[in-house]
Order: structure tokens, then sequence, then C-alpha cells
């Protein structure tokens, strides 16, 4: 089936706000064995919404709109559905009483513009929207289904989940299955070029990689008569997509982010664990602390942003910053060392890097980083050369450190296991 995305709102033409939902959805889309063919992005106005709703009409099977539900004049997006597809709109008794229980539990005054939230094509299914007061709706006629959703994203996406992907998972023959494998510690290129046999020789499963900053995520999707069927035909990609990536593999459940394979790791191996961070300035203990139960393992952070910080906290000796320079494999190595030190924990991270735009040379540019990690005394540093905006390497220094904690924490114990069984 083809599906057609339409985002209403003048801010997102304006580039006011960036248009995450249509890239949610478009994942979403592509996971369900949708096809999407358009996106359109069409202003808070009526003639032109109509005429969007209308064009995309003859050429996809579904609509998924979002924006324009809201209660003020310029949220015309059901009011223009429904003229486009010959509908009155009814007084919804239902949506009315939800609206008012919402106003009440939070002990706000409804004004009057509220109740034309709870105004509804005829004919439609209502569907709810427990975190706002907008509810979605779904017309559907003549094969075509066009589904109305808030805009705000926090709105959006439980509703998609909930209510909307069962709705789409029935109109489609047969059921959709798919597995994440996620990837850290291969650039995007590479892990593409690693599958893109399985790639162009599948057609179901298929195979989707998507690239997130430190981290490459391949989707495995394959369509069967039912749930079982579906998943035997996952297993074995997932299987040769394992075997393929080997320890680089991190999870294959959709909720495990990286952040939560390295304190899982760390538990498992009752490791404590401390972060000291220059250029980061504390992002990666705040991707640990993202992780529910990190309190059993997280010691202390420490942001050493300045030699004197470097030294005073961390005991690093002046000579070596003089030498070698703050932003160096050697103070990244001392960084480490000395978080091991004075928090005694069993594992530290260090990062030390230049994240621009200014305080670059031509032997130290802009994006150079250095990451450390101790397991146990045992240290490793690596040099990194990230690119972008400062904001960019920084997110991208954080995902390296997290993907080194694991590399390091898996290398420790294999070697350890390793020289034991050699004896
Ligand atoms: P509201 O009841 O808040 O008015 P609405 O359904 O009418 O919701 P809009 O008025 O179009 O939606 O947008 C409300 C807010 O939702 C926007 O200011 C923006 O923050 C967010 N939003 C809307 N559309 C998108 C989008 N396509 N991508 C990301 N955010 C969006
Ligand atoms: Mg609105």
């Amino acid at each position: 089936m083809i599906v057609e995305l339409i985002s209403v709102g003048t801010e997102i033409l304006l580039g006011n706000i960036v248009n995450t939902n249509a890239a949610y959805l478009s994942e979403q889309c592509a996971a369900l064995g949708l096809s999407c063919y358009y996106q359109d992005v069409v202003g808070d106005n009526e003639e032109r919404l109509c005429e969007t709703i209308r064009t995309a009409l003859g050429r996809a099977d579904i609509l998924l709109i979002s924006g324009g539900l809201g209660p003020t004049q310029d949220d015309l997006t059901k009011e223009a559905a429904a003229k486009v597809m010959g509908k009155a709109l009814y007084l919804h008794e239902e949506s009315k009483a939800s609206i008012q229980q919402f106003f009440e539990e939070r002990g706000l005054e409804i004004t009057d513009n509220n109740w034309k939230q709870a105004m509804m094509p005829e004919g439609c299914i209502v569907v709810d929207n427990p975190n706002g007061t907008a509810p979605g709706v779904i017309m559907a006629e003549n094969g075509k289904h066009v589904i109305l959703m808030p805009g705000p994203p926090n709105e959006m996406i439980p509703m998609f989940e909930t209510s909307i992907m069962p709705y789409l998972g029935k109109l489609q023959d047969g059921v959709i299955f798919s597995q994440t494998v996620k990837i850290c510690g291969v650039g995007e290129s590479k892990a593409e070029t690693m599958v893109q046999d399985l790639i162009e020789s599948q057609s179901n499963p298929t195979i989707a990689t998507y690239a997130k900053t430190g981290e490459v995520h391949l989707r495995v999707t394959a369509r069967a008569e039912d749930e079982k069927a579906a998943r035997k035909l996952v297993k074995p990609v997932v299987k040769e997509l394992k075997g393929r990536f080997g320890s680089h593999v991190y999870t294959t459940e959709e909720e495990v982010t990286l952040e939560k394979a390295v304190v899982d790791l760390l538990l498992a191996n009752k490791l404590t664990i401390s972060t000291v961070e220059s250029c980061t300035g504390g992002l990666v203990a705040a991707r640990l602390i993202n992780v529910a139960g990190v309190s059993e393992v997280f010691k202390s952070g420490y942001i050493t942003y300045s030699n004197k910080a470097k030294r005073r906290l961390l005991g690093i000796k002046k000579s070596l910053l003089v030498k070698h320079g703050a932003v160096s494999k050697e103070t990244a190595r001392e960084m480490a060392k000395g978080a091991a030190l004075v928090s005694k924990a069993d594992v530290t991270v260090s990062i030390t890097g230049i994240a621009g735009p200014d305080g670059g040379t031509e032997e130290k540019p802009v994006g150079l980083v250095y990451i450390g990690c101790s397991v146990c005394g045992k240290v490793t540093v690596k040099e990194y050369h990230f690119r972008g905006s400062r904001a960019k390497i920084r997110e991208s220094t954080v995902s390296a450190a997290l993907a080194l904690m694991r590399e390091c924490i898996l290398e420790y114990y294999s070697e350890v296991t390793f020289g034991s069984s050699e004896k």
C-alpha cells in the first residue's frame, strides 16, 4: 500500500520548527512495509490544505496527516479533510466529555474554542489522545484512509504507536515483524558495504540501515501470514548480521540503548564507573545516568575543563600538560588513571578534545578528540577525528566514548578468560 505524509503548519514552511514528525513517520512506514512516494508540507490555509489532500488522495491509499487539530482559528486540518471527503461535522459527546475532564484534572478553565476539538466528521473513527485535548481522526472510504493526528510529537508519537500502527497493520495482508540489530564502533559506510550483498539479494525480509550518531541500526523486516512465520524469516538474517558484525552488535532489542548496554555490562561484571570529561562537559555522565539502575555502578563524574582542574582533581603533572598539551594521548591516559585513583572506580573513561569552532591548529585541528578508558588498571587511549559543529563533535564524542567503554570491558574480560583457559 502507498502512504503519503502531510505535515500541516506554517511554522514548518517558515523553518521555525523542524519537521521531525515526517522523519519519524517515514521510518515507521518503512518498517511497516508501506511505500511512501511523496511527503508534503502545507501551511495553515484551508484552500491549499484541501488541494493537498485531494492531490494526495489521487496517488496514495493512506494519508497520514499531522498538525492543525488544535483549538485555534488556524487549526483547520479536520475541517479541510472532512470537506474533501464530503463529510459533515457533528458534536462527538465522548470527546466533549474527555476534553472537559482533561481541563478539570489540571484545574484549567475551558475556553469556548476548545469545543471545536470535539466536532468530528460523520462516520469517522475517533482516536483517543491521552496526552492532549485534540483527538485523532480516521476516515475510511472507497479503500482510502485519511488519518489525522495532532502536531506536537509528544501527542502524535504515542497516538501513532498505540492506535494508528495497529490500524495500519490490519490494512495489510499478513503481518509485519521487524527486529533491529544495533551496532557501534563501525562507521556507516563500512557497515553498509558489509551488508550490501544481503540488502541487494533480499526482498523478504528486507534490511534497512539507519545511521545514528556513532551507531548504525540495521532493521530486518519480514512479512508473512502470521507473526510466527514472520519471526522465522527474520531469525536467520539477524543471525547472519550478528556473525558479520561480531562484538560490535550491542543489542537486538528495541528498547536497549547504547548507554543501557554499557550499564548492563558493568552490572553483569560488578564493575563501578567514573567519568572524567573536558570538552563534553558531563555529557557522557548524563547519557549513563539516563539509564535507570545506574546508581549501582556510577561513582563520580568529573568535569575537568581547565588545566588547573586536571592537576588539582586528578593529580596530573604540570610538566606533562606543558609537554604534550591538554588535548593529547598522554593527558587522556593520565585523566583516566587519575580518575581511577581518586574515585576508586573499576572503570573510568576520560575525554579531552577540541570541539571548536575555535582553538584548532594545523597540528591539532578542531574535531581532534582523545578518549581514554581504564578497566581495572588497563588503560586504552584512542584518537578520533570528528567533523561538524561544536554540538555535533561533542555528540559524536559521547557515542564514541560509550562504544570504547564497551569494547574495553569486553576485551578485558575476553583476555582474562583467554589467559586462564590457556593455563
Ligand atoms: P495544538 O493543539 O498544540 O495546536 P495541533 O495539532 O494543532 O496542536 P499544530 O498547531 O500544527 O498542531 O502544532 C503544534 C506544535 O506541535 C508546533 O508548534 C510544534 O511544536 C509541534 N509540531 C507540529 N507539527 C510538527 C512536525 N511536523 N514536526 C515536529 N513538530 C511539530
Ligand atoms: Mg495548533
